[in-house]
């Protein structure tokens, strides 16, 4: 602990599934940011993805990104009707993160941005995506 320490309910110092969740549902991405490597992270974790550090700070992460692959879901999870619907992984600021899309087909290299939330039964809900202006 640190004078700088601050109480900030908006970005927890330590984020958990939770927060990640909530701050979805009102149409924000939060992720975290290694204070080690620097590497960024898309979805809350208890370590650093890269170097395995516990040091991790929360941080806003771009609403817009870039797609860096995609790929079509044939056979969807039950608690999707329709079937055929695309993910792709999109690059926001220095994180990367999975996304449902929604709209038009994305192609790698297209711009995105939020457009939602799919939220389910089981308290996982998952941002979409759809093509920027
Ligand atoms: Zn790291």
């Amino acid at each position: 602990m640190s004078a700088q320490d601050t109480e900030d309910v908006e970005r927890p110092a330590t984020l958990g599934y939770h927060d990640w969740a909530a701050a979805v549902r009102e149409g924000r991405l939060l992720g975290q940011a290694c204070e080690e490597c620097g590497h960024v992270s898309g979805v809350p974790s208890g370590a650093c993805q890269e170097c395995g550090a516990r040091d991790l700070t929360t941080v806003e992460l771009p609403t817009e990104g870039t797609v860096y692959s995609e790929t079509t879901i044939n056979v969807p999870p039950e608690q999707f009707e329709e079937r055929g619907y695309q993910v792709a992984v999109v690059d926001l600021g220095d994180a990367r993160g999975m996304v449902r899309i929604e709209g038009d087909h994305v192609d790698i290299g297209d711009e995105v941005a939020l457009s939602g939330v799919i939220d389910t039964d089981d308290d996982h809900p998952a941002p979409t995506f759809e093509p920027a202006e």
